[in-house]
């Protein structure tokens, strides 16, 4: 049943009844962590409420999308006028304008395609931190003219916290009209960024992280990983499809070894060397690309994330909980120097900041030698 979600059983059960008895509300709210395929649903309800393509009689066919017909076909490509997808842009300037300058439109129509390929693409535009007025405005607009062909308009607001309060309360009118045929869905990794005005309006529908096993299950059948592969890059996954596949063709064995050696520079009070570790860790994959660069560290950051969560595991005395399985000499030789869980914990936090902060889009040198600053405060 709605083979294009991965995992989420509760989810895709609760879609379709709601598809089943006509009882889809005017807005959703899903939430849950990042990576888990929350746009990938909303797509695929866009898809399952507008298909004409069901096969007649089947009854267990009639929920879900076919993929072939026209509507399915386009609303997947993002071609449909049935279908609003939108997510943070860059600021034109410092009017509300959601206008896009000429150098960001190519980019954000690559982006959207890429995102339209593979619904749990991470849709990366440098510069765009928000969802402006401007365009929540303009989906104001849009709801007022009418729509032909189309059984049902489906608004998905990507990451809904990346609008501003501004944004949010413009947002909370378009939600309080009445909209015949249209269902708006948010999605959000982050909900408590949401208005609570804004939240109480939508119907929540929460997804839960991905077991390592569906995360395995997809990638040898997704993305032709061989088994082996696909058992090591889903435990570092940490729950997350998204994460799983953009570790796919990194040599994440290495990344884990210069961010581990940057842990370990840092902690010898070696600073001119974890400096030196900094910039073999940035200008990975293509040397200049800023986003690229960007997914690198943060993979990176992950990566030392769930390593020290697995130092956290052996001090704590939970070695079932271990992903870096064949790392445990390395983990147990750190634990019994730095293997303090209170210590530990707060470097788990100073890592949470670091990556916070990337995504911020702030410098990456800057971050990464904070960090190495802060690891260095919570384990020694
Ligand atoms: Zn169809």
């Amino acid at each position: 049943m709605w083979a294009n979600v991965i995992g989420e059983d509760r989810v895709k059960h609760i879609l379709r009844n709601a598809l089943e008895h006509e009882k889809l509300p005017g807005a959703y709210l899903f939430s849950g962590p990042e990576g888990t395929g929350k746009d990938a649903a909303a797509i695929e309800l866009a898809k399952a409420i507008n298909c004409t393509g069901k096969p007649r009689g089947l009854s267990h066919m009639e929920f879900e999308a076919c993929d072939e017909c026209e509507s399915c076909v386009s609303i997947a490509s993002f071609a449909s006028p049935a279908l609003q997808f939108i997510h943070a842009l860059p600021k034109k300037s410092d009017d509300d304008g959601a206008e896009l300058k000429e150098e960001d439109v190519a980019i954000v129509r690559e982006q959207r395609a890429a995102k339209a390929a593979d619904p749990y693409y991470n849709i990366e535009i440098p510069r765009a931190i928000a969802i402006h007025i401007g365009q929540i405005r303009e989906l104001r607009l849009s709801l007022a003219r009418s729509i032909s062909g189309a059984k049902k308009r489906v608004v998905i607001i990507s990451e809904a916290q990346m609008m501003n309060d501004k944004s949010q309360n413009a947002f909370l009118k378009t939600l309080e009209e009445p909209h015949t045929n249209t269902i708006i869905i948010l999605t959000s990794s982050n909900a408590n960024g949401l208005l609570p005005t804004v939240h109480s309006r939508c119907q929540d529908v929460r997804f839960d992280v991905l077991a390592v096993d569906e995360i395995r299950q997809a990638l040898v059948e997704r993305e032709s990983l061989s088994e082996d592969e696909a058992a090591f890059l889903s435990r570092l996954a940490a729950g997350s499809y998204s994460r799983a596949r953009a570790m796919i063709g990194e040599n994440v064995k290495e990344m884990r070894k210069e961010i581990v050696t940057l842990l370990r520079m840092g902690l010898s009070k070696s600073r001119r060397n974890a400096a030196l570790e900094v910039d073999k860790i940035l200008p990975r994959s293509g040397g200049g690309k800023f986003l690229e660069k960007r997914q690198a560290v943060e993979q990176c950051l992950t990566l030392l994330t769930l390593w020290l969560r697995d130092a956290l595991a052996i001090s704590t005395k939970a070695e079932s909980e271990i992903i870096n399985l064949d790392q445990l000499e390395d983990l147990r030789k750190f634990v019994t120097r730095f293997g303090e869980p209170r210590r530990i914990i707060a470097a788990i936090a100073s890592v949470d900041r670091a990556m916070h902060h990337a995504k911020l889009q702030l410098q990456l040198r800057p971050v990464m030698l904070q960090l190495v600053v802060e690891l260095e405060a919570a384990l020694v």
